[in-house]
């Protein structure tokens, strides 16, 4: 049916057909047009009219459009929405060119290919990724953030869920595989947030980008790179020169904390707004540069095991932490770098202009300055760091010379380059000043000679230079001498031969100055361009100061410690707090706990009325862990923690429904996911566990998860529960230990003390609050008689305990006790613990 259509349709058509997943912007003079079903989803996505034009076949064809001006604005939109836009240009001169214009597409914007704009947030990477499936069964995964140039590549197992994983981390928006690529699994990934899958079914590099693969030696790995940087460049068209060296990375080298578990714990944004505040990397982020905000976040997002790497870390907090006003001063002179990275990156990429190369300028300026400031620390690991701080002086020294100190945002408009620069650009610009001092002598002139003092000589466009003076004064003008040239209401405006003249001299000298200013910057942007290993190297080097003096800021300002790791999987925490609950809180009112977890005490089950706490209380432990590992310091006065290699967390939220899925189905898919994962060396946090279902069901799945955990796993597990009928557990199992979090009534009203004490609560609590919310005396009384019943060894869902059946279940009441047992494990251990095991031993023996 083409045939029926204009040539320019066709045209449309033709190279539509090459991007059918894509918005095609098709260039029409000053407008980016769309046709067919584009226009009608862009008008509805960019609300913009939507109109009809005649293509030749019978029916109209819908059409809507945006200026070009504007475009960038509109391509943003669809971006964050998700899709693709392909960008078709005019490639001839329309006035020059008879019958249809070349038209080509010269960039794929997706949005995992964003270069700036809006698309970008300063302190977020854009990552796009690719994955490769292999007969075997592995997945070669990689990524690439184009605006900064980085690239990774590993090779994951075949459990998809660790390709999800990685995906989550990165927040990739855009994932890049064959076409070829298991359905089943493309639903998987669009299933988790917003994804972008593209295909590129090449595998082997077609680029001349193999100077960038000479670290990876596995075909698998190549395989996989090589797949994105197709895309990318197939997609991008243009040089990618500032893509670094791919280095390869095992997601075994850092600690685990899969999809769920970030989320739930919160690491970089809060699971209800979504956005960063109230999350870990709000609370720490204290960076003065985008590319230290960029590395905090990627800390977050994988904690260290490597304990010498960790205690680098520390170290270097430690030192930033004892240099007050060293710190002060770096972060002053921190607060003077811009994105080095995506300066970089810009500069590769042909987009760069002359204010972005004097903030690049005066970013390497601060260089100097920092490692004087550093110096006066005198450290050895710092010095070390002085060493890597490259201040690039040919680059300072050549931008210092040739570019000037406020440049236009225009290339095209001059003002760029520096006086004194380029000789041959120094006499375009006398000629063309020259010309000017000679015009406004001639003012001058002409006002003395016709005695006219409002004549005056200006400049447009259109007209270039004219003499103007007013209808009042043209009595005045010698006849003969003026040529008219445009008449105004008031005022008329002449040439002479020798202002035109003089105009041809200044007008060619300012477009000989234009000229040549845009091509010394290119022949500038191109000597940068050499240095951009370098740039991106001391990039690292700032981003990782940044980071250190922000862990330093936020552990002085909070009190935190540096913490130490234990060789025997000891947990041993004193006042330890929630960073983020302390911090909105405000410290005053926030209660310490400590918690002591060893050999003897692996699974602490955790037991209290609702909202005292237990599961702030979990979130600490891991949060302190985790905090550890990046290398800041800890939330607490004292800190001894083991090196966990994963964290695993069940911890209820409100948005659980993911795709149709039961809040008691997720609950069980993360509770397999730790129970099939989980070492000796991690961490588990199961909240109420068993609560999505029927109490019996319920209590029996909690009770064989921690026993199954206990016996077989040994991870460090803390395990709250409102089935008080579990305490009786630490019976059974000897590594388990109760806790509770109390609360006391004050003049007839609950108060949750938030402390964390040994033994089960007291399980009538839940009727003495009710009590205290005064429900009706009738109901309470009512609610006892019931308690009583289930009390009855025949009625009450009591765990089976395997060992001790004979055994009446013992319930510690701390009111029992005058003072209730606090978990203080800094002192020597109390001596009716002791006791209580050997009793239990005793019990053994006797069986
Ligand atoms: P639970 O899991 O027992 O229902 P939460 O851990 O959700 O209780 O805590 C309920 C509220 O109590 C939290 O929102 C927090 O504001 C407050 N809270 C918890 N722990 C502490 C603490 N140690 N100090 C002060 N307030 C706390």
């Amino acid at each position: 049916m083409i045939a029926a259509y204009t040539p320019m349709i066709q045209q449309y058509l033709q190279v539509k057909a090459d991007y059918q997943d894509a918005f095609l912007f098709f260039r029409l003079g000053d407008f980016y047009e769309m046709f067919f079903d584009d226009a009608i989803k862009a008008s509805q996505e960019l609300e913009i009219t939507l109109t009809s034009r005649d293509g030749g076949a019978e029916e109209r064809i819908p059409m809507c459009g945006v200026p070009y001006h504007a475009a960038a604005n509109y391509i943003e939109q669809l971006i964050s929405k998700g899709y693709k836009v392909a960008i078709c240009e005019q490639m001839e001169d329309a006035k020059q060119t008879k019958g249809m214009v070349r038209r080509e597409v010269v960039q794929l914007i997706t949005p995992g290919t964003v270069m700036d704009g809006k698309g970008l947030t300063d302190k977020e990477n854009n990552y796009i990724a690719s994955i490769t499936a292999f007969d075997d069964h592995t997945f070669g995964f990689s990524y690439t953030d184009i605006s900064t140039g980085e690239s990774r590549v590993t090779l994951l197992s075949n459990h998809f869920d660790d390709v999800l994983n990685e995906l989550a981390v990165l927040s990739a928006k855009e994932v890049v595989v064959a076409s070829s690529f298991d359905g089943e699994l493309q639903k998987k990934m669009r299933e988790r947030d917003i994804l972008t899958i593209s295909f590129e079914d090449n595998s082997s590099l077609e680029m001349n980008f193999s100077h960038l693969l000479q670290d990876i030696n596995q075909e698998k790995l190549k395989q996989t790179v090589a797949r994105l940087f197709n895309y990318l460049y197939r997609s991008q068209k243009r040089s990618l020169d500032h893509l670094q060296p791919v280095t390869t990375y095992q997601i075994h080298q850092f600690m685990k904390i899969d999809y769920f578990s970030k989320r739930n714990l919160e690491l970089s944004e809060t699971i209800r707004s979504k956005g960063k505040k109230g999350s870990l990397l709000w609370l720490l982020d204290d960076t003065m540069t985008a590319m230290g905000g960029r590395m905090l976040k990627a800390w977050i997002d994988r904690p260290l095991i490597d304990q010498a790497a960790i205690e680098h870390r520390h170290n270097l907090v430690e030192v930033l932490l004892q240099s007050y006003f060293e710190r002060q001063e770096l972060r002053e002179k921190l607060k003077e770098v811009y994105d080095l990275e995506r300066l970089a990156g810009r500069v590769a990429f042909g987009n760069v202009n002359a204010r972005d190369l004097v903030q690049l300028n005066r970013s390497l300026m601060q260089v100097p300055f920092l490692k004087q400031i550093l110096q006066g620390i005198q450290n050895v690991e710092m010095e070390k760091i002085v060493e890597l701080l490259d201040p690039c002086e040919e680059v300072t020294d050549l931008l210092e010379q040739a570019i000037v100190e406020n440049p236009p945002l225009s290339l095209k408009e001059g003002n760029i380059i520096r006086d004194g620069y380029n000789a041959q650009l120094d006499q375009y610009r006398d000629a063309s000043r020259n010309g000017k001092t000679w015009i406004a002598q001639l003012e001058r002139e002409e006002r003395e000679k016709t005695g006219i003092k409002s004549l005056k000589v200006g400049y447009n466009r259109v007209f270039g230079y004219y003499i103007e003076v007013t209808r009042a004064n043209l009595h005045l003008l010698e006849e003969g001498q003026y040529e008219r040239k445009q008449t105004l209401t008031n005022a008329e405006r002449f040439i002479t031969p020798e202002l035109k003249e003089k105009e041809a001299l200044i007008l060619q000298a300012e477009e000989k100055c234009g000229e040549l200013e845009y091509e010394l910057f290119t022949e500038i942007r191109e000597i940068v361009k050499e240095y951009i290993p370098r740039l991106q190297a001391l990039a690292k080097v700032v981003s990782e100061l940044d980071v250190l003096q922000s862990f330093a800021e936020v552990s002085e300002a909070r009190h935190y410690v540096k913490p130490q790791f234990s060789l025997d999987r000891r947990v041993a925490v004193k006042d330890g707090r929630h960073p983020v609950v302390e911090k909105v809180l405000n410290s005053q009112e926030y209660v310490p706990n400590d918690c002591l977890m060893d050999q003897d005490r692996e699974v602490l089950l955790i037991t209290g009325p609702n909202m005292s706490g237990k599961s702030t209380y979990m979130r600490q432990i891991a949060l302190t862990a985790i905090l550890a590992q990046i290398g800041c310091y800890v939330p607490a006065s004292e800190a001894v923690l083991p090196i966990f290699d994963q964290v695993f967390t069940r911890i209820g939220a409100a948005d659980d429904l993911i795709s149709g899925q039961s809040t008691f189905m997720v609950e069980m898919l993360e509770a397999k996911n730790a129970i099939a994962n989980a070492t000796q060396n991690s961490l588990i946090l199961f909240d109420e566990i068993g609560r999505g279902t029927s109490t019996y069901d319920g209590m029996a799945l909690a009770q064989a998860i921690i026993e199954y955990i206990h016996n077989r796993i040994g991870a460090k597990t803390l395990f709250s529960t409102h089935y008080h009928e579990l305490t009786v557990l630490d019976e059974e199992l000897s590594k388990l230990k109760n806790v509770h979090v109390s609360a006391i009534e004050h003049q007839g009203k609950v108060v949750f003390l938030h402390k964390i004490k040994e033994g089960p609560a007291d399980k009538s609590y839940g009727i003495h609050v009710a009590q205290l919310a005064e429900l009706p005396v009738e109901l309470i009384n009512r609610a006892n008689e019931i308690l009583a019943e289930l009390e009855q060894p025949s009625a009450q869902p009591s765990p089976v305990i395997k060992k001790e059946e004979q055994l009446a279940p013992v319930i510690k009441d701390e009111n029992q006790s005058e003072q209730p047992a606090q978990l203080s494990f800094f002192d020597e251990p109390k001596e009716p613990k002791k006791q209580e095991h050997s009793q239990k031993e005793k019990r053994v023996l006797e069986k």
